[in-house]
């Protein structure tokens, strides 16, 4: 996704044991988006069952009250599960035995299970397999590099948008997550980093990028309140600077402009891949209902709104979209705004007709950009062997031996 890293190692592939331990039980708390567990912890109305990261600080204390316990424990909880990454009620030595446990069980179901684990770059660069408590599936990536690890985190499992040459695209959409299911993947890269489980010591998650599976604007109020939950601070949250999280949308306006009144000043990336709606109708279908001059507009806006630069991203596709004329197209919308170009040789995916540009070429592509006073980079892949790259999360390493959906429900 970030910085071109060659793959130094082989991919390996290693077993994990669930990254959050709890036993997936939960008790109703009829405060979060999926409107409450069930005592089996299982999908109530096609909804993961409420996690203490669906809920503002006002809302995990009115849990903890409606389960007959003081609201301060829910916060003393928040605690343990934003500041020091744990579920496990054994290390809530501050609270009392019996509330530990309640507030445990009903605020901190396990709701992703790791199922496997790929890791590459001498182990820096590592993606999670998550199966959810319905069967979906979906992945992470942890990306660690020297001072500092940026996790692409999925808000869909699957996704609905239907870029041909997208991985998760091609498979469509099986529904949103939660924002407890967005949050439990970045708890546990940061747990992964603070023990020390990832080459290079102790550290933190400083980054933070939408740009797993799935449009996150199309998953809008999950997508939200799990960034309040990432960025708001401890015990409210995992205190990530908000200005190191990066939204990656294929251009949906109205979420656009919506995001731009947040107060919220996370980074807006931009899918544009195209600076023509001809080729873009085709790269990006949805382009047929906002054409590029619109949802530039909506992103100008969003820069004027919150002071950041949109990163405009544009994988490389040989022959379709890597033209020097496109290039100067790109460079005449852009001219004067507030934008950084991410060039990204595409990543074939199985079956597509489509390869990455030739280097000779996006280089040219670069130096029609740059000559006219346009930021650019290009962005190398990190993660490519384990299919951890951009765009190639498509969870097509599902094991064949994982449970029916139908075993988890009811
Ligand atoms: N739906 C959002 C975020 C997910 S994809 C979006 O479209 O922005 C994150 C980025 O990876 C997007 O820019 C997407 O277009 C790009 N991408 C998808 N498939 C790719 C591929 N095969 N090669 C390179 N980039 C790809």
């Amino acid at each position: 996704m970030e910085a071109a890293e060659s793959a130094s190692q082989a991919a390996a592939v290693v077993p994990v044991t669930p990254a959050l331990p709890g036993d997936g039980t939960g008790h109703e708390d009829g405060a979060s988006p999926g409107g409450g567990a069930s005592p089996t912890g299982a999908f109530r109305r096609g909804r993961p069952p409420a996690h203490l990261a669906d809920l503002p600080p006002a809302g995990r204390r009115a849990a903890a009250q409606r389960l007959g316990h003081q609201g301060f424990r829910a916060d003393q909880l928040a605690r343990h599960y934003f500041g020091r990454l744990t579920d496990d009620p054994a290390d809530m030595t501050d609270l009392p035995v019996s509330a530990r446990d309640d507030l445990a069980r009903a605020l901190l179901p396990l709701l992703l299970t790791a199922e496997r684990e790929f890791s590459c770059d001498g182990g820096t660069t590592r993606k999670t397999l998550w199966r959810a408590l319905d069967g979906s599936y979906l992945e992470s990536v942890l990306m660690r590099y020297p001072g500092r690890a940026t996790i692409c985190v999925s808000s869909q499992a699957g996704c609905g948008m239907a870029c041909p040459f997208c991985a998760t695209g091609q498979a469509g959409l099986t529904r949103s997550l939660s924002a407890a299911e967005i949050v439990t993947q970045v708890v546990s890269g940061a747990g992964a980093l603070a023990r020390g489980e990832v080459p290079g010591g102790p550290g933190r998650v400083s980054n933070v990028v939408f740009m797993g599976m799935g449009e996150p604007l199309a998953n809008y109020s999950s997508v939200l309140s799990a960034v309040r939950r990432l960025t708001d601070q401890v015990p409210d949250g995992l205190g990530i600077s908000r200005r190191a999280v990066t939204v990656s949308t294929v251009g949906l306006v109205p979420a656009i402009r919506r995001l731009a009144g947040e107060q919220l000043p996370v980074r807006l990336a931009v899918s544009l891949h195209a600076p023509d709606d001809d080729l873009r109708d085709e790269l990006v279908p949805v382009n047929r209902r906002w054409q590029v001059a619109e949802v530039l507009d909506a992103a100008w806006d969003y820069a004027a709104a919150t002071g950041r630069r949109i990163s405009i991203e544009y994988a490389m596709i040989r022959g379709v979209n890597d033209q020097a004329w496109r290039a100067e197209a790109l460079a005449r919308l852009l001219a004067g705004n507030l934008a950084h170009v991410n060039l990204i040789p595409l990543n074939p995916t199985p079956g597509s007709r489509w390869t990455a540009s030739d280097p000779g070429v996006a280089r040219e592509f670069q130096a029609v950009l740059a000559a006219r006073g346009i930021l650019v980079t290009v962005r190398g892949t990190r993660g490519t062997e384990i299919d951890g790259a951009c765009g190639q999360l498509a969870a097509s390493s599902r094991p064949a031996a994982g449970p029916a959906r139908s075993d988890l429900f009811g």
